[in-house]
């Protein structure tokens, strides 16, 4: 059993125990090109979630990890098979009832650990942090914690070099061999302002891909996975442990 993992723990470990921050994985279900597991954001963001937490704990960090939330925002890709949508509103009202469980124990930080584009959560936390003035809410796109290209060549956001990478560090089991890997060619869109990044609309994903990916896999190894996972669980577990002993009061600098 690993003490920062709640899925792991028991009732005669957790009611000796005092948590200051709680780390919530957040990711999807949904098709990663052809080679990818579904759950394949559920697995990074718990893999990098439970690694980060290990660092921090050992730094002596009271944190615990909650179990992954498997669902996301899937709007854009409503007809491919299986990818299973929650809307942004079902999504505050399950994180709502999470910190209404936290803020009433009297566990203070949460930091939202998001594995999915789709999922945009600063919406949420500035109208739950009105509704919790209590409560110190966070979130991080773990996989952008660094910058993507001193790893990978190849660019790209969906089952691409950086996550085929990780999966074959974590789970190389889940994924398909290399003859089996779209290429994750995309379309761009016709009106320009729309790729500028500016002006922003959301993709229809069975529009701009044949193989569900966005970005070449063909470069991905594992060892790069190791070295993307490795350096970016170093970095996220400092930040918890500074996060998990601030003193709210203190959370601004001194003028
Ligand atoms: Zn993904």
């Amino acid at each position: 059993m690993r003490p920062y993992i709640l899925s792991e723990s028991n009732w005669d470990y957790i009611k000796d125990t005092k948590f200051d921050m709680a780390i919530l994985p957040w990711g999807a279900t949904e098709a990663h090109n052809y080679h990818l597991p579904y759950a394949s954001d559920n697995i990074q963001a718990e893999a990098a979630a439970s690694e980060s937490a290990r660092k921090a704990w050992a730094k002596g960090a009271k944190v615990i990890v909650l179990p992954t939330v498997p669902f996301g925002v899937n709007t854009g890709q409503s007809d491919i098979y299986l990818d299973i949508n929650i809307n942004p509103s079902t999504q505050s009202l399950i994180l709502n009832d999470i910190i209404e469980v936290l803020n009433r124990q009297g566990i203070y930080k949460l930091m939202i650990f998001n594995g999915h584009g789709g999922n945009d959560f600063k919406p949420l936390i500035r109208e739950l942090g009105l509704k919790y003035p209590k409560m110190f809410i966070c979130s991080t796109n773990w996989f952008q914690a660094l910058e993507r290209s001193d790893y990978f060549e190849n660019s790209g956001d969906h089952a691409e070099e950086m996550e085929t990478s990780v999966l074959l560090h974590l789970l190389p089991c889940l994924v398909l061999p290399k003859n089996k890997w779209g290429d994750g060619k995309t379309k761009k869109f016709s009106v320009d302002a729309l790729n500028e990044g500016w002006l922003w609309a959301e993709r229809k994903w069975s529009s701009i891909s044949k193989d569900t990916g966005v970005g070449n896999p063909e470069l991905a190894t594992a060892e790069k996975g190791k070295k993307f996972f490795d350096d970016i669980t170093d970095k996220i577990g400092d930040a918890i442990y500074e996060i998990s002993k601030v003193d709210m009061d203190d959370l601004y600098e001194k003028s």
